[in-house]
């Protein structure tokens, strides 16, 4: 299936019901940030906080990947952020690769479709498997580019939910290798897009531009 606009993708997706993950999330969650950008953000699934805004890392994740952009001078209104899958599954587990396969092969491969970024940042294991191959690891994996299938440029970082779980010495090496990886990005996409500006001077607060988009689905999760 091939969509005309981000918005018939979008109308689509929030009524997909196509496996199990549905019943236990409020609904699928679609993107946020600038469907023009060259540089689109793929991370893994949404979180409860995701969940109850529909929209991917908007929760303590979303802010500290808010925090690491902004130390390498990107917005988040001025890339292109999504997750391979859409429904939040039980208990914020981690979800599976053929989970990954199954909803990224009827959503995140139309996404890339229309939005065409000309760099990928996968944040994270699942990101990573499902954009370079099933066995690959974030810890041997990240940092290096590889091309995807969409024929775009990629780079692996760690997720922020795993930065979130370090302390000390593992947690400031960590931070370096994203500050790293991110810049390594931010330079790609300077080359392939050179008059795009990834910084806007205010940048956006996400919980409040979805706000209302929240209610709706407050209202959705008391219906029977
Ligand atoms: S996880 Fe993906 S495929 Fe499954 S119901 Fe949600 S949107 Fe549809």
């Amino acid at each position: 299936m091939s969509f005309p606009s981000h918005s018939d993708l979008e109308n689509a997706l929030f009524h997909c019901e196509l496996c199990p993950l549905r019943k236990d999330a409020i609904g699928p969650t679609s993107y946020n940030g600038a469907p023009d950008s060259p540089l689109a953000i793929v991370g893994e699934g949404p979180g409860g906080v995701e969940d109850d805004y529909g929209v991917p890392l908007v929760g303590p994740s979303g802010q500290l990947l808010d925090k690491a952009l902004g130390s390498v001078d990107i917005t988040r209104d001025k890339v292109y952020t999504t997750n391979v899958i859409k429904c939040r599954p039980k208990n914020n587990r981690t979800p599976t690769v053929e989970e990954g396969v199954f909803c990224a092969e009827r959503w995140l491969d139309e996404e890339m479709a229309l939005v065409k970024p000309k760099v990928i940042i996968a944040l994270g294991s699942v990101a990573l498997k499902y954009l370079l191959a099933p066995d690959a690891r974030i810890t041997k994996d990240r940092g290096r580019w590889f091309e995807t299938k969409y024929g775009i440029p990629a780079i692996a970082t760690y997720h922020p939910a795993y930065l979130l779980r370090l302390t000390g010495k593992d947690l400031v090496k960590a931070k370096w290798e994203v500050f790293y990886d991110l810049k390594a990005a931010v330079e790609k996409c300077r080359e392939a897009a050179p008059d795009y500006e990834l910084k806007s001077p205010e940048p956006p607060d996400l919980l409040t531009l979805f706000s209302s988009r929240r209610e709706e689905r407050k209202q959705k999760r008391r219906m029977p």
